[in-house]
């Protein structure tokens, strides 16, 4: 007989509040696609418009403007990549464990920040660096 000492269960997650934190992330990933999507076709129609207009301060705000779009859009895929990172945990069973000293994150640190990998102690130490 085989003792069932194994406690690889993070914390006391249900899988409906599971099925919540999974959820707030989809939607969140696909307010993200969206306004990626608004973003990137912002800057496609700033190239057509280019040589439209001769003056040096517009062309200079344009480009700023672009840059703009641009610095948005990557922040934006970043933030869905890392909720499509937590998904992928919650679907694995390894939600809510510390990607660094694998302790569970704690729930109320979850709940306030879903796509968190690292516990406070990690993440405060890894700031430190
Ligand atoms: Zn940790």
């Amino acid at each position: 007989m085989a003792a069932v000492t194994q406690t690889t269960t993070p914390s006391m997650w249900s899988d409906e509040e599971l099925a919540e934190v999974r959820g707030r992330l989809q939607q969140e990933i696909d307010e993200l696609e969206a306004d990626i999507l608004r973003h990137e076709t912002e800057i496609a129609s700033g190239d057509v418009t280019q040589g439209a207009g001769d003056d040096q301060a517009d062309a200079g705000a344009k480009t700023y403007e672009r840059e703009r779009e641009i610095a948005l859009t990557l922040n934006a895929r970043d933030l869905v990549a890392q909720n499509e990172r937590a998904i992928a945990r919650i679907d694995a069973g390894t939600y809510g464990v510390c990607e660094s000293c694998h302790k569970p994150i704690g729930k109320e640190r979850l709940q306030a920040f879903p796509r968190a990998t690292l516990c406070v102690a990690c993440k405060q130490r890894e700031e430190r660096r």
